[in-house]
Parts: structure tokens; sequence; C-alpha cells
């Protein structure tokens, strides 16, 4: 029998339980299912964040509820809230530090694009800094906006071609 899913099959004629896969499969598979959130909370859309971790959202249900303020321990940067210049280098710092293979969302409007702050003081979309993989739009996006930014992120892990980056590096 072959299972509909592409990336698993199983095969009963094959004694016990032997799922064959591919390396890409199985590594994206792991790696999708234990995202350690790095919570960069810088203003308002952190206390959003902070809800996603709750019981009524339970962030827990994607595997990404352990949050890690060691960047080390970290593999996704949730950069959530407003990033003015003064903080842009230390959030860069903080990206560098964190272990590779690692992604980034922009959790709301001023994360992504400044917001409705346009003045000197405010970066215009953390994207300037650090390579961002998904956005979340919204003042504030509610908790639902951020686990939905995660799903997306979990499919475009789910299509990365880990195997041979690993062999590469
Ligand atoms: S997007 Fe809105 S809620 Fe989020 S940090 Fe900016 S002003 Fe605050």
């Amino acid at each position: 029998m072959v299972s509909p899913n592409t990336d698993l099959s199983y095969d009963s004629k094959i004694e016990g339980n032997v799922v064959p896969t591919t390396l890409d499969s199985a590594i994206n598979w792991i790696r999708n299912n234990s995202m350690w959130p790095m919570p960069m909370g810088l203003a308002c859309c952190a206390i959003e964040l902070m809800a996603s971790g709750g019981s009524r959202f339970d962030i827990a249900r994607f595997g990404a509820e352990v949050m890690r303020f060691s960047p080390r321990q970290a593999d996704c940067m949730i950069v959530a809230g407003t990033v003015t210049y003064k903080m842009a280098p230390q959030v860069r710092r903080i990206y560098d530090q964190m272990a590779a293979p690692k992604w980034v969302i922009a959790m709301g409007a001023c994360a992504s694009t400044g917001g409705m702050y346009r003045s000197y003081a405010t970066l215009q979309g953390v994207d300037r800094i650090i390579p961002v993989d998904v956005y979340v739009s919204g003042c504030p996006p509610r908790p639902e906006a951020l686990l939905d930014a995660l799903l997306k992120l979990q499919k475009k892990v789910g299509q990365e071609r880990s195997a041979s980056r690993l062999l590469t590096a």
C-alpha cells in the first residue's frame, strides 16, 4: 500500500514497522515539529505573542512552545514590535548568535514595514537588517495570525533541501 502522502510511504510486504522516506523529508519533519522560537518582543505585538503561548491558543500544538531566551538555543526569531534604530544592532547581533539553520517571522505592521512610524527613529522593516521568511500583517496581529505564519513557515521548511545542505556545510 502506498500512502497518499508523497513524503512517507508504507509497504505492508515489508515485515515490521518500516516507513521508507527521503532524508530531506525526515530532517524537515523533525525541524518543523520542534521549532524553538526566540521571542524578540519589542513593543505591543509582544503581548499577542505571549498570548499565543496560553491555553486559549496553545502554540504547543505546533511544537513551538519552547520559547528560548538564549539565541544559541533558538532557531526561529519572532520579531514582535517596533524596531527602532537604537535596537536594530541588538536584533542583528542576536540573530547572528542563533544556530543555523534559522528562520525569521516579522510579526505585525511595525516589524514588517515600520508600520505607522514613518519617523527618523524607526527601522522601516526588519528585513533591512535580517532575512525574513514570513510576514504577518496587522496592528496588532491576533495570535491566530501568528499561528498561521508558523504553519506557513513549516510549509516552507518542508520544501527545503536540508540533506544536501548538511552534506555541503
Ligand atoms: S504593529 Fe501595532 S501593535 Fe504591533 S508593535 Fe506596531 S503599533 Fe504595536
